[in-house]
């Protein structure tokens, strides 16, 4: 082994490792261990972590061995994949580093093009994501996502534990969001130790295509209507509500002022434009106490309640909310007994949007996907990691 520092042509210096084999060597066959003479070699170079500022590369003459059963062999070097011009460490650092901070952050950091970044960001995802088990998958939490500012949108498969024992697990990511994106879900459970009969819940929003996707391609799931769905519908009604009425030229910022006195000096239907938005705030209000009741019969009672509340409170935007809470009746309820909530999937979209932003000029789902699963799909990668903990 050599070693030498050369000037890179610019401040930096860079070091080289330069790793050799005696004449005369045996090394052994891959495909049978055999201990063989060199038939040639040929020189090659990987980048390595750094040692101290310097830029540093192992090169070494790795040998063609010729055994007399498998004729001439290509030796594989313990310290690199075959075809990467990094060594495992330094893939290491970078999988690591990407998890911290974007891409072109570490390529600037590191003084690699990004897209040798991002190869690397793939090889090791694809294969962990490829060897995860899913044969415990019972519950699970789909999504849209935003992939980017234009409004483009992703299906997520999150992984819910009813019981909270275990942290949430992005499963999976696919463009799109339509039923058939459920139905790449459920293939890809063929994959993982999985089969689709196995998810018994499946918490989505009302969207047509998701409850058509589950019907479809997950049979067994009960559908729940995840509160925080219902209750985004609930505040999206009062948007419409106070929409209405500042066309009416209600001045609102005076109605929440109003609302807490100094009702006798308001106009008879300045009050009542007044009272039509505290109206539906009071609903919005209530509908949230649905979810606080111990079990379904009296949730449903609840409901109910709420139900005729609403369709007698002249506010168009509730009518309608009532309406789409009846049609949808036993997938809200499903909440009760498990207390099945998508909680876990706002927070991996949380997540996902932070990729989004980390993965800036990523230009194809693919990379985004890859630091999707990276950064909330806990997975295990095979790679020896030059840190105390595993990466
Ligand atoms: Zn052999």
């Amino acid at each position: 082994m050599r070693s030498g520092l050369e000037d890179s042509g610019g401040q930096s210096k860079v070091l080289y490792v330069d790793i050799d084999f005696e004449e005369g060597s045996r090394f052994a066959c891959p495909s049978c261990g055999r201990p063989c003479a060199v038939y040639d070699s040929e020189v090659k170079r990987w980048r390595h972590m750094n040692f101290w500022q310097h830029a540093t590369f192992l090169s070494a003459r790795v040998p063609r061995v010729e055994c007399p059963e498998h004729k001439v062999r290509q030796l594989e070097v313990p310290w690199a994949r075959p075809e990467s011009g990094f060594t495992l460490m330094f893939e290491a650092l970078i999988m690591a580093l990407v998890r911290e901070m974007p891409v072109a952050a570490v390529g600037a950091l590191v003084g690699e093009h990004d897209t040798r970044l991002w190869r690397i960001v793939r090889h090791y995802v694809a294969k962990a994501h490829a060897a995860q088990d899913w044969s415990e998958v019972a519950a699970v939490a789909i999504d849209e996502t935003a992939t980017r500012k234009g409004q483009r949108y992703a299906t997520v498969v999150v992984e819910i534990d009813l019981e909270m024992k275990r942290e949430a697990r992005l499963l999976f990511m696919t463009p799109e969001r339509t039923a058939a994106s459920v139905g790449e879900f459920a293939e890809a459970m063929g994959v993982h130790g999985a089969s689709a009969p196995q998810v018994q819940v499946a918490a989505i929003d009302m969207s047509p295509a998701y409850q058509k996707g589950v019907a479809e391609h997950l049979p067994q799931a009960q559908v729940v209507f995840d509160r925080f769905h219902v209750m985004k519908l609930a505040g999206e009604a009062v948007d419409a509500v106070r929409r209405a009425l500042r066309a009416q030229g209600a001045d609102l910022k005076g109605a929440m002022w109003a609302l807490r006195g100094n009702w006798q000096n308001l106009k008879q239907e300045q009050r009542e434009l007044r009272l039509d938005l505290g109206r539906a705030l009071a609903l919005r209000e209530s509908l949230q106490d649905t979810w606080q009741w111990p079990g379904p019969a009296s949730a449903a009672l609840h409901l109910k309640g709420w139900c005729s509340w609403a369709a007698r409170s002249r506010l168009l935007p509730f009518q309608k909310l009532a309406r789409t809470i009846k049609s949808h009746w036993d997938g809200i309820l499903a909440f009760f007994p498990h207390h099945v909530t998508s909680a876990a999937i706002e927070a991996i979209n949380g997540i996902i949007q932070t990729a989004r932003r980390r993965a800036r000029g990523f230009r194809n789902f693919l990379n985004l996907q890859a630091i999707c699963y990276w950064m909330a799909g806990r997975l295990k990668l095979s790679i020896p990691s030059p840190f105390a903990h595993p990466i």
